[in-house]
């Protein structure tokens, strides 16, 4: 057995919040340009910029020894970076001293080659990003990829053992007419299924206003039809997970946009490039790269002492026609979704 994990100085910002959670984009590369997501031309980063698996793994070891119990990666799209199965394998050897759990959300596209590797890791959940059941709706939300792969992916990672909760973003007039059958088929095979907001971020081939679905007023249409009953679970995030009765399955709704959640914010995100991101929602970052390159561990130790420092109180997400921009830049690939 492992001994007891004590972290050396736990993380905790100006407004009293543990930092426990770090989320890791490995890439900003994909293979598929999701019209919430992506622009269709969409530029990405040279590869020499993108920070080694060394790299990552120095500065997951330092968050870890401060105190980070869980760690997911993202992207991008996680399971198309060269390798990755080497940096699982090295951040599942953590499981147990120190971190407590490792996750991935994946497009699914890859997973049916990766399910078994990722069990043997030691990842016991994962996310799949999947926003219809339509193959051809599939094709064109995700501008280019095919739904019989991701199909292929979710049935290889639950028969490796896999726990799997769907992600679908909900938007008016693309795919809300399929929330219910969505919920009946994740519910039928055991899986969580969560409905996201459209978030502003970055240009993208989406008209967001139109497309945009309060998910407290969807909330309120699915609770006159079936029987809600709100969980307890706690995830530091947006999100809020209802039982519904019927199916016997759980439904979260991850609602940036129309409900306030940053009071327990645990999180912050590290790009594939270095820079810690400390809200989803805001341009605050630090450069662990570069601290990590200047000043090796205890340079990354200062850098995350100052990340404190800096970690703002909450982000201020509007979607509103007569914004000039995006309320951030940045798009949700490169931030780490
Ligand atoms: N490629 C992987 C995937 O799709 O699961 C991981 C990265 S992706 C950026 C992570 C999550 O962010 C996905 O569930 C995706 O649907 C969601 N996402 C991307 N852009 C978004 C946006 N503008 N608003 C809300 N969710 C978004
Ligand atoms: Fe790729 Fe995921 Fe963004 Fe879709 S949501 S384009 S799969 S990174």
């Amino acid at each position: 057995m492992n001994a007891p994990f004590a972290p050396k100085r736990p993380l905790v910002d100006t407004f009293g919040r543990t930092i426990s959670y770090l989320r890791i984009s490995v890439t900003d590369r994909c293979d598929f340009r999701c019209v919430y997501c992506m622009a269709e031309d969409m530029v990405f980063l040279p590869k020499k910029d993108v920070l080694s698996f060394e790299e990552v793994e120095t500065i997951a070891s330092a968050f870890i020894a401060r105190g980070t119990t869980k760690i997911r990666l993202t992207g991008g799209e996680p399971l198309v970076r060269r390798d990755i199965m080497d940096l699982v394998g090295t951040l599942g050897e953590r499981i147990g001293s120190g971190l407590e759990e490792l996750t991935i959300t994946t497009n699914g596209s890859q997973l049916a080659k990766h399910a078994e590797g990722l069990f043997a890791a030691g990842v016991r959940r994962i996310n799949v990003s999947l926003d219809t059941l339509n193959a051809e709706r599939f094709a064109t939300i995700t501008r280019r990829g095919r739904l019989a792969d991701v199909m292929a992916g979710i049935d290889a990672a639950q028969a490796g053992g896999l726990s799997l909760k769907i992600n679908m973003v909900a938007m008016r007039g693309v795919n809300d007419d399929e929330i219910e059958p969505m919920m009946a088929w994740a519910h039928g095979r055991g899986m969580g299924l969560t409905l996201i907001e459209g978030m502003p971020l970055g240009e993208v081939g989406l008209d967001r206003v139109d497309t945009y679905l309060p998910l407290r007023e969807l909330h309120e249409r699915l609770a006159n039809r079936y029987t809600l009953t709100r969980l307890a679970k706690k995830t530091g995030g947006p999100a809020r997970y209802d039982h519904v009765a019927e199916t016997g399955g759980v439904l979260g709704f991850i609602t940036p946009m129309s409900h306030n959640f940053c009071e327990s914010c645990n999180r912050v995100r590290l790009t594939a490039t270095g820079q810690l991101f400390l809200c989803l929602g805001q341009d605050d970052q630090v450069n662990l790269r570069d601290a990590l390159r200047d000043g090796g561990r205890a340079g990354l130790d200062a850098a995350l002492d100052h990340a404190m420092l800096i970690k703002p109180k909450g982000h201020d997400f509007v979607i509103d026609r007569n914004a000039p921009a995006p309320a951030v830049a940045r798009h949700m690939s490169v931030t780490g979704g």
